[in-house]
C-alpha cells in the first residue's frame, strides 16, 4: 500500500505558503509506516516545533490501473474519506530553501491519519463536496472540492501515468487554507459535510 499526495491543489492554499499556482498536479508520497489509522494519538516528533495540520479528502483505490483515462478514473476508486497530512512545516522550508526533497518533514511516522471512509454514491455530486476542520472546536480550514485545482478524476490519470495504482493506496487530494501549528493537548476533529469522519487527539 501506497500513500499518495497532492500539493497545492488549492489556489487559497497555494496563496497563503506563497507558492506558484501548479500547471499540472504535484505529488509525492509518504511510506505505509506514515498511516495512523483512527482512534490514535499523534505524537509530535522531537525534529521539528511547528507540525502544521492539513485537512484532506482521501480516495481509496479499488483496483488496479495504469494510464487510466480521466474519463474513466470513477471507476478506480468507490470509497471516500478524510485524512490528515501533517507537515513540518519548519523542517520542510529548509528542505525547499535547499532545492531537497521533502520526505523528513512530509513522510515520518505518523504523519497520515486516516479516518473513516464513506461509500462515494451517498455523498452526491463529488465536485461539490465540502469539508472542514475544527481544532479544540474552533473552525480552522474549510474546503470545498469545486475549489480544486485538479478534480479526483484528473489526479488519477495524471498519478497513474507515472506510477502503478493499486488496490488500497490511497490518495491524499490536497488541503484548502487555513493550515496551521498544533501542540500537545490539542484535538482536531475533521468533517465531511456534516458527518465526522476524523478526530486526532495530539500528544
Ligand atoms: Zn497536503
Amino acid at each position: 500500500m501506497k500513500i499518495i499526495c497532492i500539493g497545492r491543489n488549492y489556489a487559497d492554499h497555494a496563496k497563503e505558503l506563497n507558492n506558484d499556482i501548479p500547471e499540472e498536479p504535484l505529488f509525492f508520497m509518504k511510506p505505509d509506516t506514515a498511516l495512523l489509522q483512527e482512534g490514535n494519538p499523534f505524537y509530535i516528533p522531537e525534529f521539528t516545533n511547528e507540525v502544521h495540520h492539513e485537512l484532506e479528502i482521501v480516495l481509496k483505490i479499488s483496483k488496479v490501473g495504469k494510464h487510466i483515462e480521466e474519463k474513466f478514473a470513477h471507476k478506480y476508486y468507490q470509497q471516500i474519506g478524510l485524512g490528515i497530512d501533517f507537515t513540518a512545516r519548519d523542517v520542510q522550508r529548509v528542505c525547499k530553501e535547499k532545492g531537497l526533497p521533502w520526505e523528513k518533514a512530509k513522510a515520518f511516522d505518523g504523519s497520515a491519519p486516516l479516518g473513516q471512509f464513506v461509500d462515494k454514491e451517498t455523498l452526491g455530486d463529488l465536485s461539490k463536496l465540502s469539508f472542514q476542520l475544527e481544532k479544540n472546536g474552533e473552525l480552522v480550514q474549510q474546503g470545498d472540492t469545486s475549489l480544486m485545482l485538479f478534480p479526483f478524476d484528473q489526479l488519477i490519470a495524471h498519478i497513474s501515468k507515472y506510477v502503478t495504482l493499486k488496490t488500497g493506496d490511497l490518495i491524499y487530494t490536497g488541503t484548502p487554507a487555513g493550515v496551521g501549528p498544533v501542540q500537545i493537548g490539542d484535538v482536531l476533529v475533521g468533517y465531511l459535510g456534516d458527518e465526522k469522519m476524523i478526530e486526532v487527539p495530539i500528544k
